[in-house]
């Protein structure tokens, strides 16, 4: 289903090398790709998320939307070698601290891999939870600070309509919005959207929250928070992107799922490739929690990701993670459409509003007739 154009956006972001706090290539990429895109311009706030604003005058929207992903995935940060082959790395994200030591893993110096393997770990308790902080690696030749290390898998490959690599969350969400933003900037749709990639996602939304306090989205966006999010029974691969009506820790702005399920709702009337499904997401926690907390309307979408975070849990081990091509292909459709939907985002829930009132119209005189006896 994935066109030639859309593979290769979506393989570039699957194979660059990306941690928390170690983002910069990803980043790079965005930067240049930007560059290529008609009528979309890029700034960076202070912390290092990169906003893009589309527009393209002719067509007033009064609330445009904000797509936004970050940028990085649970990783390893090189800090120093303390010996002539061994490293001491952070790591930042949530993976089961037993499947650590001699899990093999790569980090990323100048332009190639220097493999690796875990030897040791030290944990420390962070927000609540025990969590792996640093790991002694031996490596085969110096690391120096600051690079970016993965676990060894290799890039991405495609299998059974799957997509196989080293991380998927979220630099697959990155790659969707890039795919869109491609389309509308060659496309002829006039309006208005912005882009948000956000930085450090991995250990707690850092990014994110300071995009809130910085004022780096404009306050009257609807906002759009793209994931991957760990498959579950009821919301399975191949079945469609999903409106993400929730996560683990909160329920998301109900005008906003509205607004994406109208939107979901008619482009599948012109396009019949196109299925999505409405879902509670509560595997994970994700960005459009701290979204609603700093008080904009926001809400989510994400595709069904396998061994979530790397972890293989029948195997119980590290493992590459995979997700659906055709719901990847329709995640991009829905984001395009978002942005040229006729249908503006109005803060309430107009089909709702219009169908309880023609069932209270309705019923009004039966109800009112029935009430002493039966009609
Ligand atoms: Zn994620």
């Amino acid at each position: 289903m994935l066109d030639s154009r859309s593979r290769r956006i979506l393989h570039d972001l699957l194979t660059i090398p990306t941690a928390p706090f170690a983002e910069h290539r990803i980043i790079a990429y965005i930067e240049n790709f930007v560059r290529q895109c008609r009528d979309c311009s890029l700034t960076r706030d202070d912390a290092g998320n990169v906003l893009v604003h589309f527009h393209r005058p002719g067509r007033a929207v009064a609330r445009p939307v904000c797509i936004t992903a970050h940028t990085d995935h649970p990783g390893f940060v090189s800090d120093a070698m303390i010996g002539r082959k061994r490293l001491r790395a952070f790591w930042r994200g949530w993976v089961p601290p037993e499947l650590f030591v001699g899990t093999k893993v790569k980090f990323f110096v100048e332009d190639r891999w220097v493999r690796g393997q875990v030897k040791s770990i030290k944990t420390a308790v962070k927000a609540g939870r025990k969590r792996v902080d640093t790991a002694m690696i031996d490596v085969e030749s110096p690391v120096p600070p600051r690079c970016a290390g993965m676990w060894d898998i290799p890039d991405p490959v495609e299998k059974h309509d799957r997509v196989y690599c080293r991380g998927c969350d979220d630099v697959a969400g990155c790659a969707a919005i890039l795919t869109a933003m491609e389309r509308l900037s060659r496309g002829t749709s006039e309006g208005e959207a912005y882009f948000l990639f956000t930085r450090a996602e991995e250990v707690g939304f850092v990014g994110a929250m300071a995009a809130c306090r910085l004022g780096t989205i404009p306050r009257h966006c609807v906002v759009v928070n793209v994931e991957t999010s760990s498959e579950l029974p009821h919301a399975p691969q191949g079945a469609g992107p999903i409106l993400r009506v929730g996560d683990k820790a909160n329920i998301f702005n109900p005008s906003v799922v509205a607004w994406l399920q109208a939107v979901a709702t008619q482009l599948g009337k012109r396009d019949r490739k196109f299925q999505f499904q409405r879902k509670l997401m509560d595997g994970g926690t994700c960005e459009a929690s701290a979204f609603c907390h700093f008080g904009y309307d926001a809400a989510g979408v994400c595709v069904a990701l396998g061994n979530y975070h790397n972890v293989d849990r029948k195997r119980n081990r590290i493992a590459p993670e995979y997700i659906h091509l055709d719901d990847w292909a329709n995640m991009v459709k829905w984001f395009v459409a978002l942005v040229e939907t006729e249908q503006a985002y109005d803060g309430g829930n107009l089909e709702l509003a219009q169908w309880l009132a023609d069932l209270e119209s309705t019923y009004a005189e039966l109800l009112r007739t029935s009430v002493n006896e039966p009609a």
